[in-house]
């Protein structure tokens, strides 16, 4: 018989709050047994034999994915993927650029990638230092892969807000991108410049009269991103500021949650030491 999280609370836990499994009450902790596979016996209070029968229907329960929190992240790779598999590889470069090349006998896109370089096979996506490519990483480049326009960049920049339907977006931009790198660069132009240089970031200042620093980086072959920053003024009573800006071509290329993790990528790699 299936354990609910009322089945469990009722009938299996002591129900004496004691906090002792970490959580504050048993409802909670039944919740988070049956929701997301906290082992059962981190409860310590429980007689050995209605542990194990408990173990194990929650096993079968677990099996058929029964009143299990879905894994968002999980779903949204395998849709990537599977997009991805009814696909032609030899149409990937005119879409989205980089090169096919013949890597162990296989066919493989060999795709610029911030400072590195992805090869792309039937078989997955691996990056050609060996360093690991996280799950959101394949996810963002399934995704771009099978919703990447051929349109190349104009050269014509946009902050988010002004782009359609990013409202929800705009304040996780603010909040958890441009905020921690005006907070970690102010003062500090040189430093980010130095940073920026090391991801592959070009100096466009000269096309920012009013900015101290715009650097441009090349996060996919056809997806350029543009760092403006204002340095802080304390004497004029002025902070800093930072914008992530956006060829008007993006759209086309990604969503706007994987622009949210360019974005968040972006930032985490120049605030890498
Ligand atoms: S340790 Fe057991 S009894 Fe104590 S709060 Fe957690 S579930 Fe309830």
């Amino acid at each position: 018989m299936a354990l609910s999280v009322v089945d469990l609370y009722r009938d299996i836990l002591p129900q004496t709050n004691c906090g002792d499994c970490g959580y504050t009450t048993c409802i909670a902790f039944a919740g988070m047994v049956v929701s997301e596979k906290l082992p059962l016996e981190n409860c310590p209070h429980l007689d050995a034999e209605i542990l194990e029968k408990s173990k194990k229907e929650l096993e079968v329960q677990y099996s058929e994915g029964k009143w299990l929190k879905r894994d968002m992240a999980a779903d949204a790779l395998q849709w990537a993927r599977e997009r991805y598999a009814s696909m032609e590889i030899d149409s990937l470069p005119e879409r989205i650029g980089g090169t096919i090349i013949d890597h162990g006998g296989q066919k493989v896109l060999e795709l610029p990638y911030f400072n590195t370089t992805v090869l792309i096979s039937a078989d997955g996506i691996e990056k050609k230092d060996g360093s690991p490519v996280t799950r959101n990483e394949q996810t963002f480049l399934y995704i771009h892969m099978a919703q990447g326009g051929s349109d190349n960049p104009t050269g014509k920049w946009k902050s988010l807000k002004e782009f359609p339907n990013t409202v929800s977006k705009v304040v996780s931009m603010v909040s958890r991108v441009e905020n921690p790198l005006q907070e970690a660069f102010a003062g500090r132009v040189g430093e980010l410049r130095k940073r920026a240089e090391r991801i592959g970031g070009t100096d466009r200042s000269g096309d920012y009269d009013s900015a101290d620093l715009a650097l441009k980086f090349q996060v996919l072959p056809r997806v350029p991103v543009m760092l403006v920053l204002w340095d802080a003024e304390p004497e004029d009573g002025f902070g800093a500021d930072v914008k992530l800006l956006f060829d008007e071509t993006i759209t086309r290329h990604l969503d706007i949650e994987s622009i949210m993790f360019l974005s968040e990528r972006l930032k985490d790699l120049l605030l890498e030491k």
